[in-house]
């Protein structure tokens, strides 16, 4: 059974091989490189732009999705 996935929020731990959700709903599990930089500050960045801090699996910073500008970017 699985357990449910919980969101990515402020201060909440999570285990090396537990998946954590972001706001968007988008569910990620965390890589090789971020369980052999386990002690140390990695940031993560959902596709939908919001970005999660973790360190130790807790949850130390959250960046907020990026605003949506209005399209007058040229690639
Ligand atoms: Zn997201």
């Amino acid at each position: 059974m699985a357990d449910a996935v919980r969101e990515a929020r402020l201060g909440v731990q999570f285990g090396a091989t537990e998946h954590f959700m972001c706001r968007c709903g988008e569910t990620h599990l965390f890589d090789g490189y971020v369980l052999a930089h386990w002690d140390i500050e990695l940031s993560h960045t959902c596709s939908c732009g919001r970005g999660h801090t973790f360190k130790k699996g807790i949850v130390v910073a959250l960046k907020p999705t990026p605003a949506k500008k209005k399209v007058s970017e040229n690639a």
